[in-house]
């Protein structure tokens, strides 16, 4: 497919716009990205993809994410409503993913996915939770990842909440789904170890993960100091901060992901440093459930790779991108905090950093040799639009909801706001018969 007559936003080492810019690709790699010209008179023959009067660049990664908390969207909390993070968890998220069944999971995926293509995210890495259905429950997200065409990284969230049944459950389900990848590899998927935070993973449970982990050649992910409370557990628990116990026991590492960040103090964030752990940042979520604000420059001075999640909000990733652009000035009382070229450099070179412990081809990069993963979105600009500045474009300009078309793996899953791959009306209906059952669930609870 050649992409032809676009304002082409490469991002990458050598970030660049090109005017009248075009992109080759082939099955589902890039094989070149040029001007119009010289691109359509290599490749004359090839199905061609009208970019006119439209913005090219790669598709979004997000981070972190919990497809699993779709269905929450508009339901009354039970009670009282919550006081702090830890009465969240435990008057809502904790109730959700306890009335999930393996067709809620799957379904809860599809809706959130059908954003995703709808809003130009096309890689997604997912932290699930289903005590009540947790055996197959990957297998059941993997499908709907299948059908959606986009790529993800899998994971279940290991946690003592539910027993030490449901801590051995969560663990089978880890080994189960990543063995599985690793005899039978596929192009868009990919997975992790998952870990639901230190204050809810005992000792003798974090050393099951740790023997099963060895020689899967995968690290963790998990949420890390999101709240106040994920350091006073640990302090009262094992006399040391929660990433100190973390590097103590092997957790850390240059494929393992450290979710939030939030409540860390500098000897954590060496760690991190030194391990070549990865963190991804939520301000909206950290906003939502008012635990803190992380001090992303702080590790971003320190060499630390943060990268940017959505943590279940709406996979509209440029949204979370604003969203990081301003909380981070008010944090600080500072207009010159977090400037408009950093955000991009988190959202897109970061992130690509990050897809890299899962994919073998860059992703979040219009490069040749790249996977295929692209989008187009309606956008005159109407001021000048260059190298220097195009990041602010995309803070004050652009949205996906201008996104029209979504390519991933060399693949249309958007063309013209049409799905290809997923029936949203049909998907919405049943997700809707399916909330209806989780809400009632959550109220007996
Ligand atoms: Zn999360």
């Amino acid at each position: 497919m050649l992409i032809t007559n676009g304002t082409v936003l490469t991002y990458g080492d050598n970030p660049r716009v090109i005017y009248g810019g075009a992109v080759y690709l082939e099955e589902d790699t890039i094989i070149e990205v040029g001007s119009t010209a010289e691109l359509t008179a290599r490749h004359r023959h090839e199905e061609i993809l009208d970019a006119a009067g439209k913005i090219v660049m790669p598709g979004l990664i997000c981070g972190h994410t919990h497809f699993y908390g779709a269905f929450a969207r508009g339901m009354a909390i039970p009670g009282l409503p919550p006081e702090n993070f830890v009465q969240i968890l435990e008057k809502l998220w904790w109730k959700v993913d306890r009335a999930l069944t393996l067709e809620d999971c799957q379904y809860s995926a599809l809706v959130a996915l059908v954003d995703a293509i709808r809003h130009g995210t096309t890689t997604l890495i997912d932290h699930h939770a289903s005590p009540n259905a947790i055996d197959g429950s990957l297998d059941a997200i993997a499908e709907a990842v299948e059908q959606a065409g986009v790529r993800a990284s899998l994971c279940y969230e290991v946690t003592d909440r539910n027993g030490d049944d449901g801590a051995r459950a969560g663990i089978a389900e880890n080994v189960r789904f990543i063995r599985q990848l690793q005899a039978n590899p596929h192009p868009r998927l990919a997975a992790s170890f998952g870990l639901h935070a230190a204050f809810t993973v005992s000792n003798p449970t974090l050393e099951r993960c740790l023997q099963e982990v060895q020689g899967l050649d995968v690290g963790f992910h998990t949420h890390v100091a999101e709240d106040k409370a994920d350091q006073v557990d640990s302090l009262k628990k094992y006399g040391i901060r929660v990433l100190e116990r973390f590097e103590k026991k092997g957790v850390l590492g240059p494929k393992t992901i450290a979710v939030h960040c939030i409540h860390i103090d500098s000897y954590e964030m060496d760690a991190l440093r030194a391990t070549g752990t990865h963190v991804t940042h939520q301000p909206r979520s950290n906003m939502n459930n008012a635990v803190g604000v992380a001090d992303v420059s702080g590790m971003l001075k320190r060499g630390i790779n943060v990268a940017l999640g959505n943590d279940g909000f709406s996979n509209n990733m440029f949204t979370e991108m604003h969203a990081t652009y301003l909380l981070h000035k008010i944090n600080e009382r500072d207009p010159r905090a977090m400037p408009g070229d950093v955000v991009t450099e988190i959202a897109f070179a970061n992130n690509t950093k990050l897809a890299e412990i899962f994919w073998p081809q860059p992703i979040g990069v219009l490069e040749p040799g790249a996977f295929a993963d692209i989008i187009l979105l309606d956008y005159y600009p109407y001021t000048p639009f260059t190298d220097g500045n195009f990041p602010w474009h995309v803070i004050f300009g652009i949205d996906g909801s201008q996104v029209t078309h979504t390519i991933a793996g060399g693949k249309l899953l958007m063309k013209d706001r049409e799905l290809h791959t997923l029936d949203e009306e049909t998907i919405a209906a049943r997700a809707t018969e399916l909330a209806k059952g989780v809400w009632r669930r959550v109220a007996e609870l």
